[in-house]
């Protein structure tokens, strides 16, 4: 079976290919950016309403293959900006109707996990979900994924670029941070675990008044790394522990890190368990993560209307497949 999936809940408007073995066909996508500010939602729409064909038929062309091989078309259903996943929901409904074939809603974040799984292998992990606007961590248990721990305020990359923001490091800040945290040292900073939860406003707070206070861009950046970085650590080890599973994946753009990614593989090897990261092309929003859900939700979860979710939250998700 040959699945094209639909991406449309933010910035990005992505189409990816996918067949029932897990092969990526194609991941085609465009995103929407701006020279100065942020997402105006109207905008975005547009932007997607504009090029939506276009990339649909680059990926139609990456895969080399027509309507005729094409056996269902997913859409990212939500969570996400309501005007943006009405252009992929619209588009997938279009597509169904013209060329006859079956249509699927799939969540969104619900995907990157299981994006992360088929690119690396990874079987029963607990997930560290760490995106612009999520921080969780998350396993599967009883059929449902289960948010253990997730944060109480922003999202550990949302919170490096805000501290980024106020340094004049540009967006995203990530990369950057992580550059200047090479050359740094280690300054005190609050570290805020309540339960399996985490807190990063603070960190913002502090690290910005440090910085007026004339520490150096160096040292903020290394601890405020080294702060955060220990936070969802913690939490992950914690998890692994408690749902005694041998499997971390790391998930999400600030996957990226490096810092990141070693403090978690040394976590996991003290316990013997084993650790894995998305590869960067499918750490971020794309369509081969959408098609490679509809492929393992077709025909096994309940039916739902074919309508966006903008709130659709990942612990109300079963998990019909194997
Ligand atoms: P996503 O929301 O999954 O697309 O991830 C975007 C977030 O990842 C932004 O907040 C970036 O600042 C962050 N990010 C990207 N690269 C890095 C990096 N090398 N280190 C830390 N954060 C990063
Ligand atoms: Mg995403």
């Amino acid at each position: 079976m040959i699945c094209l999936g639909i991406e449309s809940t933010a910035h990005t408007f992505g189409v990816g290919i996918v067949t029932s073995e897990g092969k990526i066909l194609a991941n085609a996508k465009k995103v929407f950016t701006t020279e100065t500010g942020g997402m105006i939602l109207r905008e975005v729409a547009k932007h997607h309403e504009k090029i939506c064909d276009s990339v649909v038929s680059e990926a139609m062309e990456k895969a080399n293959v027509n309507w005729d091989k094409i056996d269902l078309i997913a859409y990212s259903r939500g969570p996400g900006l309501a005007p943006a996943l009405k252009v992929g929901k619209d588009l997938a409904k279009k597509l169904s109707s013209e060329h006859n074939k079956p249509i699927i809603g799939v969540n969104h974040c619900v995907a990157h996990l299981t994006i992360g799984q088929l690119c690396t292998g990874a079987k029963d992990p607990v997930f560290l979900y760490v995106s612009g606007v999520n921080t969780q961590v998350i396993a599967i248990a009883g059929g449902k994924f289960r948010i253990f721990g997730e944060t109480l305020d922003i999202g550990i990359g949302n919170a490096l670029d805000k501290f980024g923001r106020e340094a004049g490091l540009g967006f995203p800040a990530g990369p950057k941070i992580e550059e200047l945290a090479e050359k740094g040292k280690y300054i005190e900073m609050p570290y805020v675990v309540k339960g399996m939860d985490t807190s990063f406003a603070g960190l913002v707070t502090k690290a910005t008044q440090l910085l007026k206070k004339g520490e150096k861009i160096e040292d903020v950046c290394c601890a405020f790394q080294e702060t955060a970085f220990a936070m969802v650590t913690e939490v992950s080890e914690r998890a692994l522990a408690h749902c005694e599973k041998k499997e971390l994946l790391l998930i999400g753009g600030v996957a990226a890190n490096k810092k990141l990614c070693s403090m978690l593989d040394k976590m996991c090897k003290q316990r013997n368990a084993k650790f894995f990261a998305v590869p960067l092309e499918y750490a971020g929003d794309q369509g081969a993560m959408i098609a490679w859900q509809g492929i393992l939700e077709q025909g096994k979860s309940k039916e739902i209307e074919i309508d966006i979710y903008p709130y659709e939250r990942t612990d109300t998700i079963e998990v019909v497949w194997d």
